[in-house]
């Protein structure tokens, strides 16, 4: 499937919609999520234009990879998340639920989170 330039994401990237920005580096930009899960939810994305995690982790430069992956570190560290813990994830294609199609990485914190996935 090829990259979709007017997803959500992509717009805000390119500046056409705001976000809330929280950080913001040569390879990944940092906002809080407009609809929050927790008392504090993050999301991560790079900016290269890449629609999954599997998108990214095959196609995605070195730098790219490394700079993002160092940037959700950073964020979470930024956040005071560390101390008290936090989770973050990536959805992946239609089980997971993926709604965005540009990768991104969640940042959870602020709270109990639970158990690992919701159990069915
Ligand atoms: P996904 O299900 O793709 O992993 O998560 C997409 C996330 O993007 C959701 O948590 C949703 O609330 C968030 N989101 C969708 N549209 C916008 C937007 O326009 N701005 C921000 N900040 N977050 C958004």
């Amino acid at each position: 499937m090829a990259y979709d330039p007017e997803n959500i994401f992509a717009k805000i990237l390119r500046g056409e919609i705001p976000c809330d920005n929280v950080y913001e580096d040569d390879t990944a930009l940092a906002f809080k999520d407009i609809n929050p899960q927790a008392p504090t939810h993050v999301l991560v994305i790079p900016k290269g234009t890449y629609e999954s995690m599997d998108d990214f982790s095959k196609n995605g430069t070195e730098a790219e990879i490394t700079g993002f992956f160092r940037a959700v570190g950073k964020v979470a560290r930024d956040l005071g998340a560390v101390e008290a813990g936090y989770r973050f994830l990536a959805n992946n294609g239609a089980d997971a639920h993926q709604e965005v199609p540009h990768f991104h990485v969640h940042i959870f914190a602020g709270r109990d989170l639970g158990g690992m996935i919701k159990r069915v």
